[in-house]
């Protein structure tokens, strides 16, 4: 087998079929898979571009991770937004909070009354030193690093001489989705809807433009609660580590989930872009045995 070092592009067997897996998730710990390329722009800014970010969104979030991790390494004072921390959480900040609060994120908490306001406010108050950045990175900013990670993609296409290729990637947003098919138009991107169902993820696309029509949004048999624990994802997490790949229990047991449903009617070569988010699985996997699924 042939390693593709300079793009992290792998071939990788699961339960007896073929894929390629793009191993993002070794980009970096803090700043990995789809968040880095969400964020390339940011990463090239100098830092005296800004003095802070602004942002909000979950609190086990892995852009607020990310951006917190950018914030660090720029010197960038980070503002995060949330709805109020459940109390366990916030006597022993486990995951993603406790790591983005030691890179010194400042978390402001919000009633569930005033959140909408608070960040229409956020939103419109800013000065020319102060970046506000939309939950989950989803803004155009965006497209920058997604048409990077296109131009990888495409040079190791045509190094193998794949005619034809389906990518494959979960949504949250579905911003990394959107400008990847808008990026590589002879290509077929397919994903699956995690954080809502297919509308929602349809009018979340719809807010950066036209639905592109090599973007496919697959549905599963079943539909998973976002982040909450399932025996079935558990087990998939499980059968994805055995054949070698660690992937994130959110968004990439579902995905995989939904890609092996719909794999038999699939002819052209697949291509899974890891989406990272490593470092969340440490609180997911607490509470499945908090739940003794494990
Ligand atoms: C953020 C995230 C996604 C979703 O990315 P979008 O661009 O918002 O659709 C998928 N997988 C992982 C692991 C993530 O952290």
């Amino acid at each position: 087998m042939q390693n593709y070092d300079d793009f992290r592009i792998e071939p990788f067997i699961l339960r007896n079929k073929s894929f390629y897996v793009k191993r993002d998730e070794l980009l970096d710990p803090l700043l990995s898979g789809n968040k880095y390329w969400k964020l390339y722009a940011l990463i090239q800014t100098p830092k005296e571009r800004y003095k802070q970010l602004v942002s909000y969104g979950g609190t086990q979030s892995n852009a607020m991770l990310s951006m917190a991790a950018l914030c660090h390494d720029k010197g960038w004072d980070f503002h995060y937004t949330s709805k109020p921390v459940p109390a366990y959480l916030k006597e022993q900040p486990s995951g993603n909070l406790s790591k983005a609060l030691d890179l010194g994120m400042v978390l402001h908490e919000v009633g569930h009354d005033d959140y909408a306001d608070c960040v229409q406010h956020l939103r419109e108050d800013r000065d020319t030193e102060s970046l506000f950045v939309p939950q989950g990175g989803a803004d155009p900013m965006a497209q920058t690093g997604i048409e990077q990670l296109a131009g990888e993609i495409k040079q190791w296409q045509q190094a193998q001489h794949i005619k034809r290729l389906n990518i494959v990637t979960p949504s949250g947003t579905g911003t990394t989705a959107y400008y990847l098919a808008q990026a590589l138009p002879e290509c077929h991107i397919l994903t699956t809807a995690v954080v809502g169902d297919k509308a929602y993820l349809r009018e979340q696309m719809e807010m950066l433009g036209e639905l592109p029509e090599n973007l496919t949004i697959l549905e599963g048999s079943k539909k998973y609660h976002f982040a909450k624990p399932y025996v079935e994802l558990l087990d998939m997490y499980h059968d994805l580590l055995d054949a070698g790949i660690a992937f994130d229990l959110i968004y990439g047991a579902v995905m995989w989930k939904v890609l092996l449903q719909h794999h038999n009617m699939m002819e052209d070569t697949v291509l899974y872009i890891h989406s990272g988010g490593l470092l969340g699985n440490a609180s997911m996997l607490d509470r499945y045995k908090h739940q003794r699924m494990l």
